[in-house]
């Protein structure tokens, strides 16, 4: 038997961040995985022509620059960093128009404004109350265990909490109904919104401003996702853990009511005198753990636990140039664009998709994002080559029968194709070099926790998110089981690349075993205060391509004010509404209040000192 302060199954990204964290905090940690290769969700592999590397699960790694992991661990020192493109999404449709988001937010309201000028200021205000203003308070929500609804709203005050808590009424339809006009627009949001697989029921509308946040907040990391779990893996390993991989847990050791060791298939144990931490779904570990050891309630909930009613099926493609987008004449900016969503023109297409998944059917209307990431990272391909994928959303199982994805591959392989081809003008023959098409099966396949291809470990519903995420009595990362963790993307915030559940789980061993911590805590969420005054119509400063000519306001005597003093009042009338506590975090926030776009002012910065003496001499 080998002996650990920590034992940690399944070396994904979110059991290597746990390690990771409490390596440094100064225990010894082994983590355990089933598969050859670590890595799980963030793998990255050369399943089509030596050289043409392809992301099998995660590609997008979304607001990540706002993750404190990159600055606890210092990631860059392990090898791990990432790109952020300049021209973020691209939506194509058949009649040859597109929307394209850029990470400059004038270019991007140019382009919504060619389709609806009121929906570019929205998005821009928008913009700047998810993305600048309230990205502390969803930082904060993400890396602390979820809190009951009630004690939620007590921490959450003011016009902007309730307007962000309101979004509970929504399912994701609605929601993206609420905010914009344009058919076309609200098709790329609502399928942008389904990205992230949550499932359109009411309530989970409540995703939309987390989600919202990051739609210019997406990177790519460099050299393949795998980059990530090996940079975490050789952080561990300088800590002195180690990672054991061909290691299938079967089962997890009980004694006296604490969680003391792992025994694997071989019939070898691994012991963690201090815990074992369970980065598998919760059902599972639930199952391994002894289910009679969980409360009743516990066990209802995860025997019947929701894995999701769509997965992906993705056509990864070795390419000799990069794809050619047709809606090219219509927005060259494209051409640059990371993540291209396509095969949707309405929202009724959109519907339909899903309604086609939940009913077991390859849908008849084939949507869903993709990149070619050669384009972005030429490490990603050879020279003289791209490698570029799309993944449609797709059901587990055909009819019934998952096994059908096997039986027909060549088939699915054409019919995706196909849809491809009607956006791209140039993937014909000629320039496909290979193709590889990764079911949803294979993703079960590939990860075993991603049960029927869920690709969040577990449907984003209302009753399988924040505190439910398992079950209240779980959220918080502890089990009924004394010295057993969850860690893994069914528990907490979980879901997707961001290591959220890793790290709370990693908070709370702190906790629990009085561990001093060589990194900073992120605050738990509160907000306070109207921290931002929202944007009038009035306000909105729109770009100046997409800017109405509009009257101006006019003074107590009728005169127009000038836009200098309007800037002024507006300013002071804020600093009116904003308390300025230092001991209140949010007050910050307030001073990235947007503003209107006052090019001139760079200009009138003062000179440094050395300018005004160089010009002297
Ligand atoms: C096709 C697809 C595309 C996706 N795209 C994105 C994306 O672009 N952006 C994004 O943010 N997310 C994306 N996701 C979701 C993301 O990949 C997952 O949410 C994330 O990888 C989960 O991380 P994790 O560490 O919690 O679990 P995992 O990465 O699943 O890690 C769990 C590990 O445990 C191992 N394991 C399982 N059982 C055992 C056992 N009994 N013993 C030992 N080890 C075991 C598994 O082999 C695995 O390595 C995608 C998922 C899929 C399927």
């Amino acid at each position: 038997m080998t002996t650990y302060d920590g034992v940690v199954i399944g070396a994904g990204h979110n059991g290597l961040t746990l390690a990771a964290y409490l390596a440094r905090a100064g225990l010894k940690i082994a983590v355990v995985e089933r598969n050859p290769r670590i890595g799980g969700g963030t793998s990255t592999d050369e399943p089509t022509l030596p050289g043409y590397r392809f992301n099998l699960h995660s590609n997008f790694f979304m607001g990540f620059r706002h993750s404190p992991l990159l600055r606890d661990l210092e990631l860059h020192r392990y090898g791990f960093s990432y790109i952020e493109p300049l021209v973020q999404q691209g939506a194509a449709f058949r009649d040859g128009t597109c929307v394209v988001i850029h990470k400059d937010l004038d270019k991007t309201c140019a382009s919504l404004a060619r389709f609806s000028r009121r929906d570019a200021d929205t998005f821009r205000e928008l913009h700047y109350l998810y993305s600048v203003g309230m990205r502390p308070l969803f930082t904060s929500l993400g890396f602390n265990a979820p809190l009951p609804i009630d004690q939620l709203k007590d921490r959450l005050s003011g016009s902007q909490a309730k307007e962000f808590l309101s979004h509970a009424q929504h399912d994701l339809f609605s929601v993206v109904r609420k905010h914009f006009d344009d058919d076309r627009i609200r098709t790329l949001f609502t399928s942008y919104m389904h990205v992230i697989t949550t499932e359109s029921v009411p309530g989970s509308g409540i995703v939309f401003p987390l989600i919202f946040a990051n739609v210019m907040e997406f990177t790519l990391p460099v050299g393949g996702a795998q980059t990530f779990p090996l940079a975490l893996q050789r952080l561990l390993e300088a800590h002195g853990g180690a990672v054991v991989t061909d290691a299938d847990v079967q089962e997890i050791v009980v004694k006296n009511g604490r969680a003391s060791a792992v025994r694997l298939a071989n019939g070898e144990t691994i012991e963690g005198t201090r815990f074992v931490a369970s980065a598998i779904d919760a059902p599972t570990t639930m199952r391994i753990a002894g289910e009679e050891l969980f409360p009743e309630e516990v066990r209802q909930k995860l025997n019947g636990w929701h894995w999701g009613n769509h997965s992906l099926v993705t056509l990864h493609l070795a390419l000799k140039e990069a794809p050619v987008y047709r809606c090219q004449d219509f927005d060259p900016d494209i051409a640059q664009a990371y993540n291209m969503f396509f095969g949707m023109d309405d929202i009724h297409q959109v519907e339909s998709c899903f309604e086609d998944c939940a009913q077991q059917k390859f849908p008849a209307v084939l949507m869903g994002n993709g990149a070619c990431n050669s384009a972005v990272d030429p490490t990603y391909a050879p020279a003289g080559g791209h490698s570029a994928f799309w993944w449609p959303f797709a059901p587990y199982a055909i009819n019934g029968d998952a096994t059908e994805w096997d039986r027909n591959k060549a088939h699915y392989t054409e019919r995706v194709l196909s849809v491809w081809r009607e956006y791209a003008a140039n993937l014909g023959d000629d320039n496909v070099r290979a193709k590889f098409l990764f079911t949803p099966l294979d993703v079960e396949r590939l990860n075993r926790n991603m049960v029927k291809g869920a690709v969040r470990m577990g449907a984003y519903v209302p009753s399988q998110l924040g505190i439910n995420r398992p079950h209240p009595l779980l959220s918080g990362t502890r089990t009924p089981i004394e010295g057993l963790y969850l860690c893994g993307s069914s528990t907490g915030n979980g879901g997707g690349i961001n290591g959220q559940p890793g790290y709370i789980a990693a908070n709370t061993i702190a906790d629990d075993l009085k561990l001093d911590r060589p990194w900073t805590r992120v605050p738990p969420p509160e907000w306070r205060q109207v921290a931002i005054a929202r944007l009038t119509r009035c306000q909105r400063v729109s770009s100046a391509a997409s800017r109405p000519a509009r009257p101006r306001p006019r003074g107590a005597a009728g005169r127009a004010v000038p836009p200098r003093r309007r800037a002024r009042s507006r300013t002071r009338a804020a600093a009116a509404q904003t308390p300025r506590s230092p001991h209140d975090v949010h007050s910050r926030v307030s001073r990235v209040r947007p503003q209107p776009h006052r090019a001139p002012a760079v200009a009138r910065r003062r000179r440094p000192r050395w300018w005004r003496c160089a010009l002297a001499r």
